[in-house]
């Protein structure tokens, strides 16, 4: 698909001292993207629906300044960023009652302190193999072009005996990662699901097409590979969209000899997060029926709305035995 362009960067002072600034800078130019010099991203269209709209093109680039990683459980045992939010509109996002009325897009470009700050606890947890997960508030690779960050954050995992990199993508721009030294020390997660869900729910991502294209690309480049089937929605069709979705995705990996992960999530939605999307998708299809779902006490201090216990077992054995038949090295890692 398309590199996602800012309408418009917002440059923090602070980020001039970096090196990868003035890279940046003059890529924006050659890009044409009106840049504002200040930390104060001013978004004003009128509604909070415009509102949306206009920060999903708004990206401020700044420094991210964490030093306390937090837990990243089940998928790796920290997070960190080298980005926050993304480009796309999925209707379901769970970020969508986590980034506020404005979600524009951040990019850190104190990449030398950002891995500094991992080394420590690399070291710390010595002599385990420590995990990190970088996607967990964005779309690294819908970003990358914009500071060729996670190349060099790729590069350093390469070279680190005992820490380990994760991420996930529902863009396929993958080509300048190809050749770069990961000694399988990255795992290249893609976000997979049905053209039914894709077409309705995922507005600006690549389509399913795009992302098997990027899958088979990074599967012949080495890296471990892995995939989050989510959200997994019950709908007209879904069983045989489904079938067809692991048996594209077999003939996609026909070369690709090493064990393959999936992480199965139902679709689910919160009281807040429900009041967010009919706001800001108002023809939205999602099935957002509270009588329909099992209200669920979650992980993150909120009540959420998932499938109802038949239909929650139904899936996860349906999926599940699709991915069995498919592929002989495969690993469940959860269904939630
Ligand atoms: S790509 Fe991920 S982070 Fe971006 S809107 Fe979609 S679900 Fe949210």
């Amino acid at each position: 698909m398309k590199l996602f362009i800012p309408d418009i960067a917002y440059i923090d002072p602070k980020i001039l001292k970096y090196k990868e600034s003035k890279k940046t800078i003059e890529y924006l130019e050659k890009l044409k993207v009106p840049i504002v010099n200040s930390k104060k991203v001013v978004i004003d269209s009128g509604s909070p629906e415009e509102n949306y709209a206009t920060a999903k093109k708004t990206v401020l680039f700044t420094t991210n300044g964490q030093k306390k990683l937090v837990s990243c459980k089940p998928s790796a045992d920290y997070q960190f960023s080298l980005s926050s939010s993304c480009p796309a509109n999925c209707e379901y996002c769970y970020l969508q009652t986590t980034q506020g009325e404005k979600p524009f897009m951040k990019i850190f470009l104190n990449i030398e302190e950002i891995l500094e700050n991992i080394q420590t606890y690399i070291e710390t947890n010595m002599p385990s193999i420590t995990s990190f997960e970088c996607a967990s508030i964005t779309d690294p690779i819908a970003l990358e072009h914009l500071s060729g960050n996670l190349k060099e954050c790729i590069e350093f995992f390469g070279r680190s005996e005992k820490g380990r990199l994760r991420l996930v993508t529902k863009f396929d721009d993958v080509d300048s990662f190809l050749t770069l030294k990961h000694n399988k020390h990255t795992k290249f997660r893609f976000t997979l699901n049905t053209p039914y869900v894709i077409d309705n729910f995922e507005h600006n991502t690549s389509s399913f097409k795009e992302r098997i294209g990027a899958v088979k690309k990074i599967a012949a480049a080495g890296y471990p590979i892995g995939f989050i089937i989510a959200p997994i929605m019950i709908y007209d069709n879904w069983r045989v969209e489904y079938k067809e979705l692991f048996e594209t995705l077999k003939i996609a990996l026909a070369d690709y000899n090493d064990e393959v992960s999936f992480e199965l999530i139902q679709h689910r939605f919160t009281k807040a997060a429900k009041e967010l999307i009919v706001q800001r998708f108002k023809n939205t299809k999602l099935d957002l029926d509270e009588e329909k779902r099992l209200l669920k006490w979650g992980p993150y201090g909120k009540f959420k709305y998932v499938y109802k216990k038949p239909e929650s077992e139904d899936m996860k054995k349906y999926i599940s035995e699709l991915i069995n038949n498919n592929f002989e090295l495969a690993i469940i890692e959860y269904f939630t």
